[in-house]
């Protein structure tokens, strides 16, 4: 028996068979995988889930494939880790970190692709492609060459070198289009109509994103298996948050968690924040916008999700903040500098717009409360690097290593701790 019961209009409720389609063929909503949870119930656990490998594999039942071969390079079951010091300087009692920067490809796409691919092998296709802000092409690249398909990533042209090189490097067919994501999405609408391929976010997109659901999943299963109360979401298309809302609803349902109520909230970057607009407009209509950013990786200014995820923002109590390229670079050196971990723009977008929550009072003490951080810093060094700590350079010679030091000593600045 199939664990996946059909695709489903999000609109109309109208189901059709789950091949590779995601829009509707009578009202043009997007189409869902929906599940027989009946079935599942009687085969999943908490135990079950416990005894499997660390990957995101660990949640097959409630992932839209039939194989238990898996396109996979042990992505997923990163680290939740409860803050070390943000936490104590914004007055937060119990605020934890998801740390997704440590996936194979070193973002979180590297979930949405593996089960992208999983379900593109099993339905037959030979060649991948996808739309990408950058982490997704790195993440296809990688998954494409390794499970043995043809592989085509569209970026725009401006985009990062890091993206650029990390995608590269797996060896993909690289299309560089001039204009910026919205623009790229579009040309690969008319790629997917006229090419038989699998492309992840357009006909592959229904089975891709419920990759996302496994940020849900895990949260609460590192948590102890609870859900958090609060958490901080970075959103490009609105994807991911609606996902992580769906992951929890579902462990719920199949009573692997209690009763939540998680206030989900959104972090955009002010140059691009249509889904915040909206919500703090109390508005059903995202308005699109044209992205002026340093955070390239959530820059969607048409948001395929937008309107489920300010639905999902509103419906849960949770808030939408949108904050500066200087707040999100200063996000990323809290980060760096209070935790350990070094973020991509996004996640110093996530960072900022929590301080932000918290200084307006819309995230109280003793919640407790997750900020996703879903990218890696490596990635988009140019963001920070001519504002982060920079070499003072001498010659191998100790007396000008002496007088550096002393200079610093005079300039007052503080003894590292420990030395
Ligand atoms: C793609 C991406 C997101 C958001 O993804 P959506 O599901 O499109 O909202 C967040 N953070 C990073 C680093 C990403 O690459
Ligand atoms: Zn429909």
């Amino acid at each position: 028996m199939s664990k996946i019961k059909a695709l489903k209009c999000k609109e109309c409720g109208q189901e059709t068979p789950a091949v590779a389609k995601h829009v509707c063929e009578f009202c043009f909503g997007p189409l869902e995988v929906v599940y027989d949870y009946d079935a599942i119930r009687k085969e999943i656990s908490r135990e079950k889930i416990e005894s499997r490998p660390r990957t995101l594999w660990r949640y097959w039942d409630l992932l839209p494939v039939e194989t238990r071969e898996p396109v996979t390079l042990g992505e997923g079951f990163t680290p939740l880790f409860k803050s070390r010091n943000l936490g104590k300087m914004l007055g937060l009692k119990n605020l934890y970190f998801k740390n997704d920067t440590v996936n194979p490809t070193f973002s979180f796409k590297d979930r949405v692709v593996t089960v992208a691919l999983t379900r593109s092998r099993e339905l037959g296709f030979d060649t991948v492609a996808c739309a990408s802000t950058g982490n997704l092409a790195g993440a296809v690249a990688a998954y494409g060459s390794v499970g043995g398909f043809r592989t085509f990533v569209f970026i725009p042209a401006d985009l990062e070198k890091g993206k650029v090189v990390g995608a590269g490097v797996y060896d993909p067919i690289i299309v560089g289009v001039k204009g910026n994501y919205d623009d790229v999405n579009r040309l690969c609408a008319e790629v997917a109509d006229q090419y038989r391929w699998a492309f992840v976010n357009v006909n592959i997109r229904p089975y891709y994103a419920e990759g996302s659901k496994t940020l849900g999943f895990e949260v609460a299963e590192q948590l102890g298996w609870r859900a958090p109360d609060h958490v901080v979401v970075p959103a490009a298309s609105g994807s991911l948050l609606t996902k992580i809302y769906k992951g929890l609803g579902e462990f719920h349902q199949l009573g692997l968690i209690p009763e939540f109520h998680t206030k989900i909230s959104v972090a955009q970057a002010a140059g691009c924040s249509p889904i915040v607009t909206a919500i703090k407009e109390k508005s059903d209509i995202v308005k699109p916008v044209i992205p002026h950013t340093i955070a390239k990786s959530i820059a969607i200014g048409n948001p395929a999700d937008g309107y489920y995820a300010s639905k999902v923002v509103q419906k849960t109590g949770g808030s939408g903040e949108s904050v500066t390229d200087d707040e999100i670079v200063e996000g990323i050196k809290l980060l760096a500098k209070h935790e350990g971990v070094f973020a991509e723009t996004a996640g110093g977008t996530t960072v900022a717009v929590l301080k932000k929550l918290v200084e307006l009072g819309r995230i109280e003490r003793d919640e407790t409360v997750v900020a996703y951080i879903t990218g890696n810093g490596l990635k988009t060094q140019e963001a920070v690097a001519e504002k982060v700590s920079k070499p003072h350079l001498i010659d191998a010679q100790i007396n000008q290593f002496r007088d550096l030091y002393d200079s610093i000593v005079k300039s007052k600045r503080p003894e590292p701790v420990g030395a």
